[in-house]
């Protein structure tokens, strides 16, 4: 059985008198100790689905359906208690800025023990600052991190906070939403590879969601590509880099100068992403596609899974 398992993933929001349709039917499966990379320009609903998992997204605004089966159990129709003891203790997510949802004016390690102690109710104070510290060391930071504010720490301490915090309740599966995009290149790398060490060392499976392909193409086994909601390609890391099928995928592959050298951002296809309110008649890529067919204006086509095991939505991939 996968660890988690998205079938059918739609997310809607409420906007107005419109309907967004932010995630579309998107299903695939993260294996224990897993690394799937999600890419896609912005606005193609990476943030949304990550939540969507987590289930974070307010009710109000946000219709989701489908199934989120974490280790065989829906996490959609979990009711909220038994959601909330696994929220963080199962799944847990680092966003570009965590750290802004702590207080400014405490100390870090006793913000963490509080947060601690939400889930371990029973820990004593000495308990949960022995936790802390171990975590503080687990991410690479020195202890007497514990005894600062929020506003001593550099981008990639806080972060590294962050990360620390995610950890706390040992979880299966870390999403991190470009948790660490706003880093210098050669932090964010010590960073990663740390975050590739703790995987292997407690067994954990990672969801990345970036707009660096080459972050994707160095610490993921598996990549996502998303657009306009849709998941367009799914496979290995090195089939789908070795030899793209989409022509969405082939175009983000060959916006990036040198996979190998400098962070490449996910530019250089022409066009905008559709409007998500309204429903395309074919291939939600069609009208930007530098190969459509006239079907491709006309059916939506349908997931296929090629040889090499990878699932691609398209009329004319695979030919
Ligand atoms: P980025 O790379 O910029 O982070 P993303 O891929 O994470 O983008 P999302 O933030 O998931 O994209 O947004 C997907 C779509 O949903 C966008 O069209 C966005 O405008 C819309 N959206 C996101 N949040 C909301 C919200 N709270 N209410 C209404 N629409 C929203
Ligand atoms: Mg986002």
């Amino acid at each position: 059985m996968p660890l988690l398992s998205i079938q059918n993933l739609q997310v809607k929001y409420r906007v107005k008198n419109k309907e967004i349709h932010a995630v579309n039917n998107i299903s695939f499966d993260v294996e224990q100790q897993d690394s799937v990379g999600i890419v896609g320009e912005s606005g193609s609903g990476k943030s949304t689905l990550a939540m969507a998992l987590l289930r974070l997204l307010p009710e109000r605004i946000a219709e989701v359906s489908g199934e989120v089966l974490f280790a065989g159990e829906n996490l959609l129709t979990l009711d909220d208690a038994r959601l909330k003891a696994r929220r963080w203790t199962e799944m847990a997510v680092v966003f570009q800025k965590s750290m802004s949802a702590l207080s400014p004016v405490h100390k870090i390690g006793y913000q963490m023990a509080d947060i601690y102690k939400v889930h371990v109710k029973t820990a004593t104070k000495e308990q949960a600052k022995a936790r802390i510290l171990e975590l503080l060391e687990m991410v690479n930071l020195p202890a007497r991190v514990y005894t600062m504010y929020p506003h001593e720490l550099s981008g990639g301490m806080m972060q590294r906070v962050s990360i620390a915090l995610s950890l706390m309740h040992n979880p299966k599966l870390l999403i991190l939403d470009e948790a660490t995009t706003a880093l210098d290149v050669v932090t964010q790398g010590q960073i990663l590879k740390e975050i590739m060490q703790l995987e292997e060392r407690l067994n954990i499976a990672r969801i990345m969601i970036t707009h660096d392909m080459s972050v994707v193409a160095t610490t993921c086994k598996k990549v996502a590509v998303m657009y306009a909601g849709n998941l367009l390609e799914f496979g290995l890391v090195k089939d789908i880099i070795a030899a793209p099928e989409h022509p969405y995928t082939k175009g983000l592959l060959q916006s990036i100068p040198a996979l190998k050298g400098e962070r490449g951002e996910l530019i250089g296809i022409a066009g905008y992403l559709p409007d998500l309110s309204k429903s395309p008649s074919g291939c939600i890529f069609a009208d930007r596609c530098p190969s459509r067919k006239p079907t491709c204006e006309t059916e939506t086509p349908i997931r296929r899974t090629l040889a090499d095991g990878r699932m691609v939505a398209c009329h004319i991939a695979g030919s």
